[in-house]
């Protein structure tokens, strides 16, 4: 759930941690002993203990704390020469000290630290955040209390500046690979920053924002450095997350700090990442807590108001979610131009691959096109990341270029997460390998579904046991029918365990696939009006709650309909559970023989698995997208 608020967090946190210090402080006086009973409340300059070391008035000294501090016994003689204990903060360094206290025949005593060294350290360490805590809640307090608040928190922003600077991102187009569209509307952007005077001649105002729209790994960043390496300009960045700070102003402050920063260099480009943490629809949310962002977006419009287009300076901001961004963002004058990058495509992943395997050995047998075709739906970031996991691999084997089998490795690895070590043979091993079994039998002679890839109980990630799927092409389109069987494939694990081993056996590994199941059912009546309630599309898109988008899209229909949706939901689900016991029912034998041959070799590849399964059943045919190798 991200619904939660930093205000609240806050709040609660600081109680907690108050009160933690002040355990803290009790614990001192108690346990650190040293000065603890003899405190000495009156303190004397060193200066002044030299004077009566050297006049003779000194009684007796003990040293503290590695010799920093020193409680005297001295003779006052303003107080009619009485013996009086007296504390000094002695400098870090003075063994000077311990000769002369020797010479003049002082009795002293040398307290060592034992450990509350340590506890002093820690304190130390925990003083730092927890007094910055509470600074920053005060300084809040006020500013929040205060019309108009930032005065006192401005000074903070400039001291804490965030924004990097890069003077050359060293980036340039051909490093952007895959997204043609976006690279070819900005490279006019190049122009406007090298040559405005091309636009400003013919009397055309040169657009100030760029807002580049696309999920997370695409590139957005990686082409805003581009532009500035293109146009050899400097490259400002900020974040939106580290913009909106917990006090009020400071964002704001910072955004002034920025603007005044870029508008010292220009020409330049500004980057503002993840924009939509400041610049979601003012006004609106939940809990409140918005006027932090509120302040800085304000800043941000006036700012961006207020220089002219031809100044020189472009600001580009990325967001994956546009649609909770303030319309204020996207007026003439401001973010004017929208440029979308998105996931790329089979050619664009082949680019992208290109493009990352320039600087890594590939052995000559590997096909990039290959890869491409078996990573729908990644990124460009992951394409690169999955290079990358290819060549640590690769050295880690001590090969002298990666192969097949380390590309295969890094796939599952960026997929699907670490490899864990196998279980040892017992049954639940057993249990998952007929789980898993189970979907692949059902995804093998169900006509519609994805064709195996392979079946694996080393466990990767959270996952004890894998069965991997080969998309059949690029997932854009998808039928009834093909949805139908993957939720019949998505419930064939726990269709076996129940054949198998029974109802009271079942156990929670199926968690993760009735949720997808679910999940898929529920969007097939409420999206893409697949079910008996016809072509109705009941939901909006993504359907995620969160803060500041205006209020929640709450459902719009009623509480009958709510419930006829479930029942649709529940029939698809019911239909595709019964389909795939009765798949697991019909092909016991076969599974059990899987099953051995799983145990015996964690692994089975798709094509001995279909072999296998033909000899018993009939497999229908399917397009195979198998790796070229
Ligand atoms: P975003 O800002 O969209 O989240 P990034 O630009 O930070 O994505 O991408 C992270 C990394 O992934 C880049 O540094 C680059 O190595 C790689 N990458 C992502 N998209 C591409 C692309 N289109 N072409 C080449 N490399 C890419
Ligand atoms: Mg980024
Ligand atoms: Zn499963």
């Amino acid at each position: 759930m991200k619904n939660f608020s930093w205000r609240a967090l806050l709040l609660w946190t600081l109680p907690i941690l108050i009160v933690g210090f002040f355990l803290f402080q009790g614990s001192i006086s108690t346990n650190t002993g040293n000065i603890g009973n003899n405190t000495a409340s009156t303190r004397m300059t060193y200066g002044r203990f030299l004077d009566y070391l050297n006049t003779g008035k000194v009684a007796s000294v003990e040293l503290y704390e590695n010799g920093r501090t020193a409680i005297v016994q001295a003779m006052d003689p303003e107080i009619d020469e009485r013996l009086q204990r007296l504390r000094v903060d002695l400098p870090a360094n003075s063994p000077e000290l311990i000769a002369k206290l020797r010479e003049a025949n002082i009795k002293f005593d040398y307290h060592p630290v034992t450990n509350d060294g340590a506890l002093w350290g820690l304190l130390g360490n925990l003083i730092f955040p927890i007094v910055l805590i509470s600074a920053l809640f005060f300084l809040f307090r006020r500013s929040n209390n205060m019309p108009g608040g930032p005065g006192q928190a401005m000074s903070f922003g400039k001291s804490r500046a965030r924004f990097q600077m890069e003077a050359k991102t060293g980036v340039m187009f051909d490093d952007v690979a895959g997204i043609d569209e976006a690279k070819e509307e900005l490279q006019e952007v190049v122009t406007f920053l090298k040559q405005p005077e091309r636009f400003t001649a013919v009397g055309a105002r040169i657009p100030k924002g760029v807002l580049l729209i696309g999920p997370p790994g695409t590139g957005k960043t990686l082409l805003a450095k581009a532009i500035a390496g293109e146009a050899g300009v400097p490259f400002f960045s900020i974040s939106g997350s580290e913009f909106v700070e917990m006090f009020v102003g400071v964002g704001a402050s910072r955004v002034r700090d920025l603007f005044k920063k870029a508008k010292e260099n220009a020409p330049c480009l500004i980057f503002i990442d993840e924009i939509d943490a400041v610049g979601r629809q003012r006004g609106a949310g939940i809990g409140g807590g918005n006027d932090e962002r509120e302040q800085t977006l304000n800043q941000l419009l006036t700012e961006m108001d207020g220089f002219e287009g031809n100044s020189g300076i472009i600001i580009i901001a990325a967001t994956n979610r546009p649609d909770v961004l303030d319309s204020a963002l996207m007026r003439p004058g401001r973010f004017d131009r929208q440029v979308m990058v998105d996931n790329p495509d089979i050619k664009g992943r082949l680019e992208i691959l290109e493009v990352h395997s320039r600087n890594k050995k590939i052995a000559p047998e590997i096909s990039l096109e290959a890869i491409a075709r078996r990573t729908p739906g990644f990124s460009g970031a992951d394409l690169a990341n999955l290079l990358n996991e290819a060549a640590i691999l690769t050295a880690r084997r001590r090969k002298e270029a990666i192969t097949m089998s380390e590309i295969d490795d890094a796939v599952d690895r960026v997929v699907a997460g670490m490899e864990g070590t196998p279980l040892v043979d017992g049954k639940s091993k057993r249990l998952i390998a007929y789980h898993e079994v189970g979907h692949a039998i059902v995804g093998t002679v169900v006509k519609d579904h994805d064709p195996v890839q392979k079946v694996t109980l080393i466990p990767r990630g959270q996952a004890q046991g894998l069965t991997w799927f080969t998309p059949n092409e690029e997932q854009g389109l998808i039928s009834r029918s093909q949805l139908m069987a993957r939720i019949a494939g998505a419930m064939g694990g726990r269709a076996a365990e129940e054949e198998i081993f029974g109802y009271d056996e079942v156990t929670t590994g199926a968690g993760g696939d009735l949720q997808q199941v679910t999940e898929m059912a529920r969007q097939m009546v409420t999206r893409f009006g697949m079910s008996d309630l016809g072509p109705l599309s009941l939901e909006g898109q993504g359907g995620e709650v969160f803060l500041g988008g205006g209020l929640m899209s709450r459902a719009e229909y009623s509480e009958e309909v709510a419930s006829r949706i479930d029942d649709q939901v529940r029939q698809i689900i019911e239909h595709s559970h019964n389909l795939a016991r009765k798949i697991i029912r019909d092909n016991r034998e076969v599974i059990d023989r899987l099953v051995d041959l799983l145990i015996e070799r964690e692994t089975i590849d798709g094509q001995e698995f279909r072999q296998i399964v033909a000899e018993y059943t009939e497999v229908p045919e399917k397009e195979q997208f198998a790796p070229q190798l």
